[in-house]
């Protein structure tokens, strides 16, 4: 029996089991002939099994966590079935007594979490269950640090659910039948975690899932009942069904007996609940390893009544910046009934962070995705969330402004989008930014603008900013010379989404931004011609003499030089110790953006920047002294490829700028 390695899809979903066979090498089983009890084994992909070696070996000391994820699973498959009866009831079949069941066997060495929920058919189990590559995989094995500790987390965030068995059992046993299907529709699935798993069709006579562990032998301690139900009331004590196992025999009969509350969270009274019941639950709904940072839960009674419980995840996840799925961990109930994941139909994108549960009592339970777009009572319900994240997240902001940073270093780049996406929250998301600053060491970003504004100077009237594509970059532009020079506050702004947010941010509070890379700088009053300045450095002189212009034929004849590269050339305002900078105009796109376009094959509307030339440089001075138009002609090209390169924009001919710079370093 040959086989060989299978190649599947990276993308979940993009391959179906039973149609794989010509993908997917398979054996077929001698003892098997007829087509429903075929037997097949497969490979799981590479990366799976890297995966899985990883979650055994990380995850050790959070073994647990096993038992969590397999609930959570069960409770997701059990509000889908819930969901489909709503349309039609006999897919319950008689059985619509909803439930997980936990049993033990300590002789056979094993646990089984089983649940009558939705089920899965072959096809299903080889999609979801037959490979663990989901989109992403690959990133996120090149993430992986080695160390246990850091991995263990990213491990977390990744969300291992069903694989994290692998942890605490040698070999695992899926059996499952979608509801609706024919009884001999059942599946089989095992695996030991190594390298292959099997799939059989088989009979199956409920439908819904059982997931067997065998557990390996130091790890008996999950054969205590005591020990299984102490972790079901700690992770799982508030999920919406009844989780049991069986109490002591009586008779030859075993009576059930529920092990949690089986009372949805969100419903509950806010005073009865711990806080760590609101973390068990944050991790139940989200399979985050973390604690949640926050949360926010709140019932709202009159003339709509709605229940929402907010949470704002400690880190974020690694494919945070491009989410476009409904599925993180936003889901909507109406009646406490499962409707959808709708993260997208409930907040908007740049909230995409949030977790949580929104129960509507008014919503019609039939309601689909297409309605809740247009649905009136469901637009009330969003913004009034949107402003409960907002309150949630300046509550943070105001109580504990260390914490605040480190939930800012991890969603504060999505938080930006909103300045540009919600035109109506503008004004509640503008004080929730923190921008990296002049008047502050390293790269941080712990400015708010009401501090900004709080530091402004005496006659300042606008918000001066930076863009650029690093944090060094900006810290260290010609641009901001003579803002240093004076003591004026410059907003250093390095995040990819600044140059986009700051085309809409126009204004805070009444105050103006204005880039100092962009337009002319007057400065006027704020000018300060003697040393007081608190950021002053070097001799005093200078600022009196950049007030110097530079002689007009001077600047035509440099322009001549120039006109492909500069629209104009004039004396700059903004330079104290640089020879030269390239100033945009006001509503142009930054020249780091403009090469991140350039670099992704897109057209960038063709602009020209300004040369602006320090006429107090000795560079400057050189070239009014050069001999030769050769001479000149390069030194004014030097002095706009400098530019050019400060500015972290690239060079058309660098070699050609190397050839210039050596000729001027063997003159020195
Ligand atoms: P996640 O739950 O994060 O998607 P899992 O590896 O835990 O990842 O599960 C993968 C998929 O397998 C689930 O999304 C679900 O479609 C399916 N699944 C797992 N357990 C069950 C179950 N008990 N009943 C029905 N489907 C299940």
């Amino acid at each position: 029996m040959s086989k060989t390695s299978k190649r599947t899809s990276k993308k979940t979903g993009s391959k179906t089991g039973s149609k794989t066979s010509s993908k997917t090498s398979s054996k077929t089983s001698s003892k098997t002939s007829s087509k429903t009890s075929t037997t097949q084994t497969h490979e799981f992909q590479a990366e799976t099994r890297q995966v899985l070696r990883l979650v055994i070996h990380s995850l050790y000391s959070n073994k647990e966590i096993f038992l969590r994820e397999l609930i959570s699973n069960a409770s997701d498959a059990l509000d889908q079935l819930r969901f489909v009866a709503i349309q039609d009831d006999s897919i319950y079949a008689g059985d619509s007594e909803l439930r997980i069941e936990i049993e033990i066997d300590e002789k056979a060495g094993t646990l089984t979490v089983r649940d009558n929920g939705i089920g899965m058919n072959r096809e299903e189990v080889m999609e979801n269950i037959g490979t663990i590559a989901k989109s992403g995989t690959r990133e996120f094995l090149d993430r992986l640090s080695g160390d246990q500790k850091a991995d263990a987390q990213i491990i977390g965030q990744f969300g291992v659910g069903f694989y994290s068995a692998f942890i605490v059992a040698d070999k695992v046993t899926l059996l499952s039948r979608k509801a609706g299907d024919a009884v001999d529709e059942g599946v089989r699935w095992e695996s030991d975690g190594g390298g292959e798993f099997s799939i059989e069709t088989t009979d199956r006579a409920t439908h819904g899932t059982e997931v067997t562990l065998h557990v390996k032998k130091a790890e008996k301690e999950f054969l205590s009942k005591w020990t299984i139900r102490s972790l079901v009331s700690r992770y799982s004590d508030h999920i919406g069904f009844p989780i049991r196992m069986p109490a002591e025999a009586q008779d030859g009969d075993t009576p059930w007996e529920d092990v949690n509350q089986a009372s949805a969270l969100w419903t509950l009274p806010k005073k009865e609940i711990s806080d760590e019941e609101y973390q068990s639950f944050y991790k139940h709904l989200t399979h985050d390893l973390e604690d949640a940072r926050c949360w926010a839960h709140n019932k709202v009674e009159g003339s709509q009544c709605y229940t929402t419980l907010l949470y704002v995840p400690t880190t974020a996840p690694m494919d945070l910046m491009l989410q476009r799925d409904e599925r993180t961990g936003l889901r909507l109930y109406v009646k406490r009934v499962f409707i959808m994941d709708a993260a997208q139909s409930l907040l908007p994108h740049y909230l995409r962070f949030i977790r949580g549960v929104v129960d509507s009592s008014d919503l019609p339970l039939n309601v689909s995705r297409e309605l809740l777009q247009e649905n009136e009572l469901l637009a009330k319900i969003r913004s009034a969330m949107i402003r409960r994240c907002l309150n949630m997240i300046g509550k943070i902001a105001k109580d504990d402004p260390e914490q605040y940073e480190k939930f800012f270093e991890q969603f504060g780049a999505v938080l930006k989008e909103g300045v540009a996406e919600d035109f109506t929250n503008r004004d509640r998301i503008a004080p929730l930014l923190r921008f990296a600053s002049t008047h502050e060491k390293g790269s941080d970003a712990c400015v708010s603008l009401d501090l900004y504004k709080e530091r402004m100077q005496e006659g300042q009237d606008v918000i001066y900013f930076i863009t650029a594509e690093n944090h060094q970059a900006a810290s260290n532009s010609p641009h901001l010379e003579v803002f240093r020079k004076n003591g004026i506050e410059v907003l250093l702004m390095s995040d990819r989404v600044d140059e986009w947010m700051m085309a809409y941010f126009t204004e805070f509070d009444g105050t103006a931004f204005k880039s100092v890379a962009k337009g002319e700088i007057d400065l006027g009053a704020l000018q300060s011609t003697d040393s007081d300045s608190p950021q002053e450095e070097g001799d005093t002189k200078a600022s009196e003499e950049a007030a110097q212009t530079l002689d007009a034929d001077l600047l035509k004849k440099i322009h001549d030089n120039l006109t492909d590269q500069v629209s104009e050339v004039r004396t700059s305002q903004r330079l104290t110790d640089s020879a030269s900078c390239l100033v945009l105009g006001e509503q142009e796109m930054a020249l780091h953006l403009q090469k991140l376009l350039e670099q992704a094959g897109q057209a960038v509307p063709g602009s020209r920047p300004v040369l602006e030339l320090n006429a107090d440089h000795p560079l400057v001075q050189l070239l009014q002294e050069s001999e030769g138009d050769e001479a000149f002609s390069e030194l004014s090209l030097m002095l706009y490829e400098q530019a050019l390169l400060s500015e972290g924009g690239s060079l058309s001919d660098p070699a050609g700028f190397v050839r210039r710079v050596n000729k001027l370093m063997l003159k020195v």
